[in-house]
This record gives structure tokens, sequence and C-alpha cells, in this order.
């Protein structure tokens, strides 16, 4: 069995590119990221991130294959190109300090929200209470490939966790690549509940404000991060999708 490791007090560049080709997987397994997408997560004391090579695949994201890559998006470690919207995490992370991992995906059921006349994506299970500031509508439907493009996402996503962007994706962040993985499950899950309640001609009832602050305050995100998080490494080694050497668990 793995030694079990303390990743809230570790930050090591070799832990965060083997967290990072881990969440990757896990995401890539779970069907919320598919073969585009990427995630980042800040290096630690640098103007810089982790982030997976432009076309290797999602499925096969090695600790060895991450490069490093500056806000400027230069690589400054690795050999391969970054992914070609690289500038989203670049300015997510230069605009807000206190966060250190970003996905931007292209999960199909959160695209759908935004291609609904009239519907907008509410909170209706518990864990979407993690956005229980509100999750902006990015009108941008391109590709984010310029630096005022990148500028623009952020500042829509201004102080929330989670912005939707126009018939194309997705950006969630969150204080490390583990909270992240099971915000971005729980954003899926929320997503469905919600299609399901549509689907079946009903008008959907969400949480509301006084609900969320109820939850909130019951929750203990350090132990529910660690439990899903042991729960989708040790799904993702018995299934195969990553080797089992990888000592990655809580
Ligand atoms: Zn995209």
């Amino acid at each position: 069995m793995a030694t079990a490791i303390d990743l809230s007090k570790s930050n090591s560049g070799e832990l965060l590119r083997t967290q990072l080709a881990t969440a990757t997987r896990i995401m890539n397994m779970e069907n919320v990221l598919e073969y585009s997408g990427h995630i980042s997560v800040r290096v630690p004391g640098k103007n810089a991130l982790y982030i997976q090579q432009r076309t290797e695949s999602r499925a096969e994201v090695s600790p060895e294959s991450v490069l490093m890559v500056d806000f400027d998006c230069n690589v400054i470690e690795g050999k391969g190109k970054p992914p070609s919207e690289t500038v989203i995490h670049c300015e997510i992370l230069k605009s807000r300090p206190e966060v250190n991992a970003v996905i931007h995906n292209h999960m199909e059921l959160a695209i759908a929200f935004t291609m609904m006349k009239g519907v907008t994506m509410l909170p209706m299970r518990s864990r979407a209470a993690r956005w229980a500031s509100g999750i902006p509508l990015h009108n941008d439907p391109s590709h984010i490939k310029r630096l005022e493009q990148g500028q623009a996402l952020a500042k829509t996503l201004g102080q929330h966790n989670a912005a939707l962007m126009r018939t194309h994706g997705m950006v969630l962040v969150a204080e490390s690549l583990p909270a992240l993985t099971a915000d971005t499950i729980h954003f899926e899950e929320n997503a469905r509940a919600m299609m399901e309640v549509l689907q079946a001609g009903k008008e959907p009832i969400p949480l509301s404000e006084e609900d969320m602050v109820q939850i909130n305050r019951n929750e203990d995100r350090d132990h529910h991060v660690r439990k899903l998080w042991n729960y989708y490494v040790n799904k993702a080694k018995k299934g195969g999708n990553m080797p089992t050497a990888w000592d990655i668990e809580y």
C-alpha cells in the first residue's frame, strides 16, 4: 500500500505535477473533461503554473510530461507546447491570488445551459452551495487565445468560483487540485439534476440563499475533498486509469 502524503502540507513540484496528472486522468475517467480541456495549478512562489501539453491525451498525462509556464504563457520548464487556451489559466491565477487550481473544460451538460432561452443554471444539489455567489455567463463563444480575451474571462469570473462560457464550456477555480476535482464532479451532478427536472417537464426548485448559508455553515470541506479524492484515486487505480505506483492518496 502506498505511503500516505499529507497533501495539505506539501506543495513540492513533484507532488503538484503528480496531482495534476491524477486530476486530469480522474476527470477524463468521469467524462467531465474529454479530448480537450485542461487543468492548471499555481507554482508556489513563482508567477507560473503547471499545465499539461497541448496535444497529449487527457487519459495519459504524466508528472514527467507536465510543463511549467509563466504568466505570459511561455514554457519555462519541460518540452512541448501548452494548450492554445493557456491564457485562461494565466489571467485567472493573476487576478485571484487565493486560487491555486483552475479547470477549463467543455462539459456538455454545462454548455447546454448556455444555449437555452430563458433558462439559467441554478443551485439544485447541496454541493452547489459552493457557487452560492452565482455562476456568471461569459458571452464570447470563441476560443480564448488572446490576452484581452483571457482578461475579459477573468473579469466575468470576478470573485465567483465558476463561470459558464456561451456555447463553449466553463471554468472552475479552487484552493487545490483535489478540491477542484471534487468541485468539477459536483458541478456535473448539479447540472444533471437540473436537466432531469427540466426533461421531466417540471419547474426546478433550487436551493434558496438561506439553504446555502446553512449548508455552508455545516460544511467540512477539507474532509469532503479528502474523501472524494481518495475514492477517485482508488477507482482510477483499480480501473487501470492511472499507475498504482503513483503515491498520491491523502
Ligand atoms: Zn475551450
